[in-house]
């Protein structure tokens, strides 16, 4: 089948400098703000060349020389020292703008490590920088300004270093609450998936969300520290060696411009700080709001679940199965995962099994809310927030990943076993090409293939899955939803896993495109002997492409079998009527049957069959005791007393 899509209409990503533009232009509030800044930089840039007199010059002072009105020689009048104001206001912005960039850029610089490690980490580390960014945010500023700068000394270092010291708590804050979002999202769950470090992550995928609205922030941070810087010179404690808008205030309210009736002297360094300080604010406040991605949270997360803990030497020894080249590469053994909740553990998977061969491919199906998605995370060790192994094994090739060390299992991640997260647009980060994220997986696994080789290898899987490499440089949003599909089965191939799960691959795509997903998938997975999870709600692509299915129920197997004999005569109540709540092309006059009732909640689960509140043949053993798995017919099972062959013993 040809494998042909059209991409989607949306442009390219604008350069920085163009969204930054644009922005500024669709806001006259931000418009207003950048060009009050600029005239602000431009007086402090061009100070040498515009400025009428040097303000530091020393002159003669007679009575006549000082608090001249303006007039054509000095258009702002003179000072107490009979100096020109004019002049001194533009070099003053010299000092008030070298102050507020050099303290935002260490308040950036502290506030965003602290946000980012706090945000990032979470847990005891990020408790305890929140603990003491809160500390320094409720101590008063300017009392402690004031105190350090008085014994530091008067120099302009000590004063960026005071307010860019005391000025970092709110960046960190912000820094933190967006670190929290982006790391729940998507693509930085795939990141860990294929195996990235934590330094990687944070480097590739958390920074450059973040660094926009770090920025933004630090618009505001710059108002800020001009204040700071103002209101220190202003009482007296600025630098005596440089002039600034701050000590012009003090000199003129210090020496007399207030009886002498010299308002210029007053007025003109106060409307210069409140120009520049509303120009940064109107700017910063525009970008902050513009920028903020307000990234939607998702219910997938890093990996938080623990580990379930190691046991002896000798218990794995028992327990682990013998490598079998022929036998199945992936062994799921009782795996059971819980929730924290206020109530106590809610139990989301309990006592799944299953086996997978090389070349097969099993359909795992079932209602929202059966544990599919939680059983596959899991087995990566990738579960949401709250998430826990509590026991089970996952033997990869004889290897047991639930033991696994952290660092040995990311090396498994990806390389051995990978995942076609559901939602493409989510998992790919909007902000890097598609093939460069293709070629990550390789370069993270692969350090030793390069750039260049993860490149071409990358491109060629792209053709491979009927992208064309000439898309390599796209971003997602300029692939259609087939191609950001094919694009994560791509990403899924890069480091030639054993092991495939394929979580809702064709979830939002259009019939045509689902098949060729679908068929794709199938005929990779065949070429290259990789064992297939398929994931999915819809029975007509388990009909088509599985060798196996598993029903879930209850964070259960309901039901498990070749998939052709369990669709023409399933054993349990539930797959029952899980089927006949599907067309069937095969027999269209057949009347659909929907399931009465809906999934038992996790805080909810009945004591005995979960099934058992919607279960038409339910009995009285079924309410109060939970049905094993009972053998019926070659290679199936089922969880149902109705199926017990020492009889259901409905007693
Ligand atoms: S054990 Fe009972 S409630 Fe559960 S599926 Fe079988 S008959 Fe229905």
């Amino acid at each position: 089948m040809a494998l042909i899509e059209v991409s989607s209409p949306h442009a390219a990503p604008a350069a920085p400098t163009r969204h930054v533009l644009r922005i500024l232009l669709r806001s006259p509030m931000g418009a207003i703000g950048a060009a009050m800044l600029l005239v602000g930089v431009v007086f402090a840039v061009a100070a040498p060349l515009i400025a009428p007199y040097d303000p530091y010059e020393t002159v003669h002072v007679t009575i006549d020389d000082i608090y001249q009105q303006p007039s054509a020689a000095h258009l702002l009048g003179t000072d107490d020292a009979g100096k020109d104001v004019l002049s001194g206001l533009i070099y003053g912005a010299r000092v008030s703008l070298l102050v507020g960039f050099s303290a935002a850029f260490i308040a950036l610089l502290i506030g965003g490590v602290v946000g980012i490690v706090a945000g990032y980490r979470g847990g005891r580390i990020g408790s305890a920088l929140m603990r003491i960014t809160d500390f320094f945010l409720v101590i008063p500023d300017l009392a402690l300004q004031i105190v350090i700068v008085a014994i530091a000394g008067q120099s302009l270092t000590n004063i960026i270093l005071v307010i860019g010291a005391l000025g970092w708590t709110t960046t960190a804050r912000l820094v933190r609450s967006q670190t929290l979002s982006v790391r729940e999202r998507k693509f930085v769950l795939r990141a860990r998936a294929i195996g990235a470090g934590d330094w990687h992550i944070l480097r590739r995928h958390i920074l450059p969300q973040v660094l926009p609205l770090m920025l933004a922030n630090m618009v505001l941070v710059i108002s800020l520290a001009i204040l700071a810087e103002s209101t220190l010179a202003f009482i007296g404690l600025g630098d005596p060696t440089v002039i600034s808008w701050g000590q012009m205030l003090n000199f003129a309210f210090g020496r007399g411009a207030v009886s002498a009736g010299a308002w210029w002297a007053l007025l003109t360094p106060g409307l210069a700080i409140v120009w520049v300080v509303l120009g940064t604010t109107l700017l910063g406040t525009t970008l902050e709001e513009v920028l903020n991605p307000r990234l939607k949270r998702h219910h997938l997360e890093k990996d938080r679940s623990m580990a379930i803990p190691p046991r002896s030497a000798a218990e794995v020894a028992l327990a682990a199965p013998a490598r079998d080249p022929d036998g199945p590469i992936l062994q799921v053994r009782d795996l059971a995962i819980e929730f924290e909740s206020p109530g106590g553990p809610l139990r989301a998977v309990d006592g799944v099994s299953f086996d997978l061969r090389r070349g097969e491919t099993i359909g795992l199906v079932g209602e929202s809310g059966s544990g599919k998605t939680t059983a596959m995370l899991g087995m990566m060790r990738l579960l949401a927030p709250g998430g826990r192994l509590v026991g089970g094994q996952v033997f990869l090739d004889g290897e047991d990943l639930m033991t696994l060390p952290d660092a040995e299992l990311r090396a498994v991640r990806w390389s051995r076993i990978s995942v076609v997260f559901q939602g493409a647009m989510n998992a790919l980060n909007p902000v890097r090409t598609v093939g460069d994220q293709v070629a990550e997986a390789i370069r993270v696994h692969e350090p030793e293939v390069g750039a260049d080789g993860a490149r071409v290898r990358a491109e060629d899987l792209l053709e491979r899955v009927g992208i064309g490499r000439q898309r390599f440089d796209d971003h997602a949003h300029a692939y259609s939803g087939g191609m950001r599909q094919r694009a994560m089965i791509a990403l899924a191939l890069a480091c030639r896993p054993d092991v495939i799960v394929a979580d809702e691959p064709t979830t939002a795509l259009d019939v045509m495109v689902q098949a060729q997903i679908m068929e794709l998938l199938a005929s990779l997975g065949r070429e290259m002997g990789m064992g297939t999870i398929l994931v999915t709600h819809d029975l007509g692509v388990v009909a088509s492409s599985c060798d196996r299915v598993l029903v879930m129920y209850g964070g259960r197997i309901a039901e498990e079998g070749p998939t052709s004999r369990l669709f023409s005569d399933p054993q349990h109540p539930y797959a029952q009527l899980l089927l006949a709540s599907f067309p069937d092309l095969a027999a269209p006059d057949r009347e659909l049957r929907g399931i009465p009732g809906t999934p038992p909640r996790l805080d909810a689960m009945p004591p005995g069959c979960s099934f058992a509140p919607r279960c038409p043949a339910a009995f009285d053993r079924c309410r109060v005791e939970r049905p094993g798995e009972y053998p019926v017919g070659e290679g199936r099972r089922a969880a149902c007393f109705l199926l017990d062959p020492q009889g259901a013993n409905r007693g």
